[in-house]
């Protein structure tokens, strides 16, 4: 989805979103139960999943030799193994769905080290093509929609 601004060479040298610490667990990528069914039919029969409203999360063991939790769908070498599959918050991210003041807004996370160096031009542009999808899905699946964090550069609005 992001092909245009972010190429499968610069994420496979980075894997930053794919493991999260005790601050950062909330970007854990939201599991609709379609996608849930499918990870224990298709990929995984033992994972486990934290409910969380109306669809799941991962359950991700702690990694002792460095504090992290990686995510259980990240092969360490060849990357996630969900690949097409992969949950519609990691499809988009570093952008975010967020609530501002009761407005679904577009936000761009600071994380990425890859995406944060393309101009705000080029970013406002790209998002442009992808705000009516993005915002289409948060309306179906508004578990993804994250309470805005002061900072974080608005990039669209739904209105
Ligand atoms: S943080 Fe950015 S560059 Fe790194 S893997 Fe994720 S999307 Fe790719
Ligand atoms: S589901 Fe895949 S893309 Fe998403 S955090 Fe896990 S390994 Fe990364």
């Amino acid at each position: 989805m992001l092909s245009k601004i972010l190429s499968k060479k610069e994420c496979a040298k980075c894997r930053i979103c794919c493991c999260f610490d005790s601050s950062d667990v909330w970007e854990t990528p939201i599991i609709t139960k379609p996608l849930h069914d499918k990870i224990l039919g298709e990929y995984n029969p033992k994972q486990k999943f934290i409910k969380k409203d109306n669809c799941y999360i991962l359950d991700m063991p702690k990694d002792e030799s460095d504090g992290l939790y990686y995510c259980s769908m990240l092969d360490r070498n060849s990357g996630c193994i969900l690949k097409d599959d992969k949950p519609f918050d990691c499809k988009i991210w570093p952008f975010r769905v967020m609530d501002f003041n009761g407005v679904n807004v577009i936000t761009l996370s600071p994380v990425c080290p890859v995406v944060k160096t393309r101009s705000l031009e080029d970013l406002s542009s790209f998002i442009e093509t992808i705000a009516p999808t993005i915002f289409q899905q948060a309306n179906d699946q508004p578990e993804i929609i994250k309470p805005y964090i002061k900072g974080y550069p608005i990039l669209a609005t739904d209105c």
